[in-house]
């Protein structure tokens, strides 16, 4: 299958639709899940084309992973979490909806359940929540 250069998270990497933005470096970039399954989820993706892992090149899947492990720590320890969740879907079959390259990364804790998926975030909590992640990632 083709990349969609019109998808929702190419369009957030040129800037045409807002994100709440985390972290980026040359390779990768971070922002909040607009419906967020718990306090503090965010997708990680590579800013070069992708539709998922089945057709990133090595070098999108490790530096896109090296975030992963990034924003895991800073996660954890901006919501005192005891362990966290890295969730990837490829093709519609897979669980994908979205044709770029993206890890969910969650912070858990134990006995907490995630939310129903499809619940949009409230944008002021998504802000004070970005703000804990921007503060930990120091
Ligand atoms: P997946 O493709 O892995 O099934 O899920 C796509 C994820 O992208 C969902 O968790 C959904 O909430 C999130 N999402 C969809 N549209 C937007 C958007 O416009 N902005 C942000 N920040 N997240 C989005």
């Amino acid at each position: 299958m083709a990349y969609d250069k019109d998808n929702i998270f190419a369009k957030i990497l040129r800037g045409e639709i807002p994100c709440e933005k985390l972290y980026e470096d040359e390779d990768t970039f971070v922002f909040m899940d607009i419906m967020p399954r718990a306090d503090g989820h965010c997708l990680v993706i590579p800013k070069t084309a992708c539709r998922n892992m089945l057709d990133a090149t090595p070098a999108q899947l490790s530096a896109t992973l090296k975030t992963v492990q990034r924003m895991g720590h800073a996660v954890m320890k901006a919501f005192d979490a005891e362990g966290v969740m890295v969730q990837q879907f490829n093709e519609a079959a897979g669980g994908q909806e979205v044709f770029h390259l993206h890890y969910h990364v969650l912070p858990r804790h134990d006995g907490i359940k995630l939310r129903p998926p499809g619940t949009m975030a409230d944008f002021s909590e998504l802000k004070d929540h970005a703000d804990k992640i921007r503060a930990a990632l120091g």
